[in-house]
């Protein structure tokens, strides 16, 4: 549809759903409201649309509304929890209605069933912060502006390597399915389908309004049950961390140990200035020589370890809620030995270097998916994405625009295709769909991708999700 008819049929769509949710709830493109939550996507690309209205639902039956019109009347749409995906349009649409989660933002404990509800559109950092007296926190994410939108791609967190995929630890989801249906899924009953596919399936499966995941007892504040913190090397260390990065995702399966190595380069002018990031936590009073020994040993410009509660942990990188920069990233997955994780680095320095003009920044960055953390996903229930045993590193690439520059130029769009085209997964390994690049057909490397199929044709059976909302390729 050309944008001006696009435009015109959203509008009156807009118009009808106003009337029965009032103004409050369905914003048309004009005010404070509306302006903020159009413009509040991390990425600066996501924040250029300007959807017909927003829908500020307050409970799913006004989710469920609004989808169904978008549904019969044929509307783009997009949903926005957290607004940290870095894809283009993933959570943002022009002539079209954006669901923004910004009034469903509960989160309780329920002591009895040992269980955490939450909304869609609290942050990780909120959600840590309301529960951290109880002593408990849901599975998220490893920094606090980040949104729940993370678990619907899987879903990393400094507790991954004991509990699995941070989805893996869903027990009841709420889902408006396409035509605006309600419907609830768990690992038993007749959604069970979907409740699989919830685990990976990002936003191609429904609009969630609720999560029951388990509580993990992680302690109060003042329980510093961590060992850890962050290390910042030179770039004159960054093949030692290279080679202790590989020996790391080939030898440890500890499930109390996490680490995040991340390879950073700032570019200021036309300078380019390495300099990586640690951090590292063990799920104990003390860090086990065995395991970071490695990392320790080589020189460091500052070394910040000590005892610290889960929160503490979180906040070690600080929210993550920087904005203003257009934001691209890519994936990657290793297991092999360390000339794959060498090439990376020196192919991500020639990136780096060839479109230094355009950028304020590139990362490089690994986290280690221990073989527990499968076993222990699939003992409770799995997810799509079901990588073969063994450990391996999720690979994240990730590049940063200089600040205000609303597009991406058409040499940084090929040297970056080129960067990932000479950084192939591993045969087998799946790709990490929430760090990927809008280009790669990350479904196609699950290892049930042919379910996740047919789950989206029973749900969706007229590709509507495809068709009217950008999202990942593949199904
Ligand atoms: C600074 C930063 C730090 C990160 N750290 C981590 C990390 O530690 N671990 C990790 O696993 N990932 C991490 N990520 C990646 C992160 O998981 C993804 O960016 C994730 O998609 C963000 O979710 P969100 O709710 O914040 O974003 P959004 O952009 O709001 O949502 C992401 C996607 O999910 C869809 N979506 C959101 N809510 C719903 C819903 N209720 N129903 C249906 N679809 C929905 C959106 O449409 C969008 O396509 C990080 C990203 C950034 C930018």
């Amino acid at each position: 549809m050309a944008p001006d008819t696009a435009g015109k049929s959203s509008l009156r769509t807009c118009i009808r759903i106003q009337n029965t949710l009032g103004s409050d709830i369905v914003q048309l493109s004009s005010g404070l409201e509306y302006l903020a939550s159009a413009s509040n996507a991390w990425s600066l690309y996501n924040t250029v649309d300007r959807p017909t209205c927003i829908v500020f639902p307050r409970n799913a039956s006004h989710v469920q509304l609004a989808m169904a019109a978008i549904f019969r009347d044929k509307i783009r749409y997009a949903v926005q929890s957290g607004g940290h995906s870095a894809m283009t349009g993933w959570n943002t649409v022009q002539d079209g209605i954006l669901f923004f989660f910004s009034y469903m933002k509960d989160v309780s404990y329920d002591p009895a069933s040992d269980s955490i509800t939450l909304q869609p559109g609290i942050h990780w950092g909120e959600a840590l912060t309301a529960l951290e007296p109880l002593g408990v926190a849901p599975l998220g994410g490893r920094l606090g502006d980040v949104g729940t939108g993370l678990l619907l791609g899987g879903g990393l967190s400094y507790l991954s390597g004991e509990y699995g995929f941070s989805s893996n630890a869903y027990r009841e989801l709420d889902v408006v399915l396409v035509t605006g249906e309600l419907v609830t899924a768990t690992a038993t009953n007749k959604y069970a389908d979907l409740f699989r596919a919830l685990k990976g399936g990002a936003n191609r499966f429904g609009i969630v309004t609720r999560y029951l995941v388990d509580a993990i007892h992680i302690g109060t504040n003042d329980e510093k049950n961590f060992f850890g913190g962050l290390i910042l090397y030179p770039n004159s260390s960054a093949e030692a961390l290279v080679y202790a990065t590989e020996k790391y995702v080939r030898t440890v399966n500890d499930p109390k140990a996490s680490i995040l190595m991340a390879f950073t380069s700032g570019i200021n002018g036309s300078v380019v200035t390495g300099s990586h990031i640690l951090t590292l936590f063990y799920r104990d009073a003390e860090l086990p020589q065995s395991i970071c020994g490695d990392f320790l040993s080589i020189p460091a410009t500052y070394t910040q370890l000590s005892a610290v509660s889960y929160i503490e942990a979180n906040n070690i990188l600080g929210p993550g809620a920087d904005r203003g920069f257009g934001q691209l990233f890519g994936a990657s997955a290793f297991n092999g030995g360390v000339d794959q994780y060498m090439n990376a680095f020196r192919r991500w320095n020639e990136h780096t270097f060839a479109v230094k003009e355009s950028l304020s920044g590139t990362v490089l960055a690994f986290t280690p998916i221990i073989d527990h953390q499968i076993s222990v996903g699939r003992a409770n229930g799995g997810n799509l994405m079901d990588p073969p045993g063994g450990n391996y590193a999720a690979v994240q690439v990730q590049s940063q625009m200089k600040s205000g520059v609303l597009f991406p130029s058409s040499t940084l769009l090929s040297s970056r295709q080129r960067f990932l085209d000479q950084i192939p997964r591993s045969p087998g390994l799946p790709l990490y769909i929430n760090e990927c690049s809008a280009s790669q057909n990350v479904f196609s490397t699950y290892g049930k991708y042919n379910e996740m199929r047919r789950t989206y044709s029973k749900y969706d059976p007229t590709r509507f999700n495809m068709r009217y909302t950008d999202g990942p390729m593949g199904l």
